[in-house]
């Protein structure tokens, strides 16, 4: 339904690895163990100041423009003067609880259950191990989901006739906060910010490292254009230009996607009840509309 694109499954580890050994392959250079502190910027460049870890020597690094790729707790991020660039963020009042188990997939894709008790997930990682995650109330905490009691909903939530849940030990379990957050523009003079250092999105659609490395293509690119151009700084502007419109429709799909498989929850009981109405119909939208569901299937594996 997608048209012809499709979905791969490819875990982050073994994507970092990957991109890793090829940056290397090609003549990167790359300092491990060396943390940014600070960030510097001049009218005409830029410098980073570092901390080699594992001598504990102070590095810096100039350069004529940085991309903060650091992340959502990154030093790029903290860098920018406050009011310099306009932020958007968005909350919610229920979290993911997020396990690894030692345990085969239970199926050849990923599974997205919506329960009136919560929503379910079931992705692959490799033929040994699955993550799995359950919506739960933003105030329960790791004590209060016990292993017997994560298996108990993950049966419960994803049940299906004829289909069988593999259970295995569980190695990692987390409370994962659900939250997005955009930057406009995505940098600031001489710095420019990519992947989760710029937005943040729920992993509902499997969004986020996805348009990281969109951004990181465009960026590259950007940057080539200007000093092949005679440093337009024009071409600069651009970046930011070409990356919003793709960030906030990552953004406006996972959310939809979001609200779409999640109980919803409150204090005003008037207005949950209203809100189940909605989801039950974009469900039955999902499951008897082709041009829903083929618009849903090309946003999934990756327009965006
Ligand atoms: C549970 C979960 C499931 C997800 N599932 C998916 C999915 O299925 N599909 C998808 O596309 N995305 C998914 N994501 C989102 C994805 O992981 C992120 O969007 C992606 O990792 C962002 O990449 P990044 O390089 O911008 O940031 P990060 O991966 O956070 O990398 C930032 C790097 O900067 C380093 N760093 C930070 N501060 C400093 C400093 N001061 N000095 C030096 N280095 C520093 C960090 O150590 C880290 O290596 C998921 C996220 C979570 C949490």
């Amino acid at each position: 339904m997608s048209g012809g694109d499709v979905h791969y499954v490819y875990p982050q580890s073994d994507l970092n690895e990957d991109l890793i050994q090829k940056y290397l392959n090609n003549g990167g250079k790359l300092l491990f163990h060396h943390e940014g502190k600070k960030i510097v910027q001049t009218d005409e460049n830029v410098q980073v100041e570092c901390e080699d870890l594992d001598c504990q020597k102070a590095v810096t690094i100039q350069a004529d423009f940085v991309a903060g790729c650091d992340g959502y707790h990154g030093i790029a991020r903290q860098s920018i003067p406050t009011g310099a660039v306009e932020i958007y963020t968005k909350e919610y009042n229920y979290r993911w609880l997020a396990i690894l188990a030692y345990a085969p997939p239970s199926a050849q894709h990923p599974l997205y259950s919506a329960h009136p008790d919560g929503f379910a997930g079931h992705m692959l990682r490799n033929s040994k191990i699955s993550r799995y995650y359950l919506q739960i109330s933003s105030t329960d905490t790791l004590e209060d989901w016990q292993n017997e009691r994560i298996w108990a909903n993950l049966r419960k939530r994803l049940a299906k006739e004829g289909w069988k849940l593999n259970e295995g030990e569980i190695f990692q379990k987390q409370i994962m906060e659900l939250r997005n957050y955009v930057m406009e523009p995505m940098g600031y003079r001489r710095l420019f910010m990519a992947g989760d250092a710029a937005h943040i999105i729920t992993p509902m659609g499997g969004k986020g490292l996805n348009i990281a490395v969109q951004d990181a293509g465009v960026l590259a690119e950007t940057l080539i254009s200007y000093y092949l151009e005679n440093q337009d700084s024009s071409y600069l502007e651009r970046y930011s230009q070409i990356r919003l419109p793709y960030i906030w429709r990552a953004q406006e799909f996972s959310y939809s996607m979001l609200k779409m498989l999640h109980s919803p929850s409150g204090e005003n009981l008037e207005d949950v009840r209203f809100r189940r109405k909605l989801r039950e119909s974009k469900l039955e939208q999902l499951t008897t509309s082709l041009t829903f569901a083929k618009d849903f299937a090309r946003n999934y594996v990756g327009i965006v």
